[in-house]
């Protein structure tokens, strides 16, 4: 039997690819497709089983309580969900007989550069992340770069060795920094989502780089989701945890 998908936010330019890719998937069945202005009952008067959600955060944070509530498991691409969502999150998908799935990344080679991004981690004193997206991109830094920064963070025993200019002309040119990681956010027409992790030492860096050149990328991930997240009980947070599954 086919999984039946709803998919909120399908106007989107995520959740369209998501719509069209669902539809090619003779293993899965479309049966709601709801953006900003459709009401979310219709995943329930649909019957899915699973909904996809690209949306906003603010509109994700309620979409997602919905579909726990109505016992409809909720695989989210969302960026910008704070620590405390997901643990709201996580409390309610203990409580629901449906599962959360979320992951600021759906493509492997970005899965894999956090992996070996957080493999590298110990062996260096500096990082710097560069990240790179499309002008429409809400949130920055992106979540992928957050969660990059994060990961490598949970390898270290020892606090990073930031470097900081003693004289900064132009207020922010070092970017964000999350924990020591010094983050660069660029907004640029013509990009999809790009990303580099250059760590150094003395004498020699170390760059690891991931391009998504189009929104192809993030749907294997995106189906492989909605086919396993039955079998993954409560709130599972990054592809990682399907990739060797
Ligand atoms: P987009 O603006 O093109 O699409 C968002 C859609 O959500 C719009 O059509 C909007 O009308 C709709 N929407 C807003 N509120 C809604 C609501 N309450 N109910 C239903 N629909 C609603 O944005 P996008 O480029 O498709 O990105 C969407 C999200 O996905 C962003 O947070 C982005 O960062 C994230 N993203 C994640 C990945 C990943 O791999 N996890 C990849 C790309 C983008």
């Amino acid at each position: 039997m086919a999984i039946r998908v709803g998919v909120l936010g399908a106007a989107g330019r995520m959740g369209s690819t998501v719509c069209a890719a669902v539809e090619g998937d003779a293993d899965l069945d479309l049966v709601a497709r709801v953006d900003i202005d459709d009401p979310i009952q219709s995943l329930v008067d649909n019957g899915a089983e699973v909904a996809v959600d690209f949306t906003t955060a603010d509109a994700a944070r309620k979409n997602v309580l919905f579909c726990l509530d109505n016992s409809i498991h909720a695989v989210v691409g969302t960026t910008g969900l704070s620590e405390s969502d997901l643990e709201t999150i996580r409390k309610r998908a203990e409580t629901s007989s449906a599962n959360a799935f979320i992951a600021p990344n759906f493509a492997v080679g970005a899965v894999l550069m956090m992996r070996f991004a957080a493999a590298a981690a110990r062996y260096f004193r500096n990082v710097e992340i560069i990240e790179r997206h499309h002008e429409n991109k809400i949130d920055a830094p992106s979540g992928t770069a957050l969660r990059t920064a994060q990961l490598m963070n949970e390898q270290r025993s020892e606090p990073w060795d930031p470097i900081e200019p003693s004289k900064e002309s132009l207020s922010g040119s070092r970017g964000g920094e999350e924990g020591g990681v010094h983050i660069h956010s660029i907004r640029v027409p013509g990009s999809v989502a790009h990303q580099e992790v250059i760590l150094g030492s003395a004498g020699e860096t170390l760059t690891i780089r991931h391009d998504s050149l189009d929104r192809s990328s993030f749907m294997p991930g995106v189906l492989l989701a909605v086919k396993k997240i039955g079998e993954l009980e409560g709130l599972t947070v990054g592809l990682d945890a399907l990739l060797d599954a």
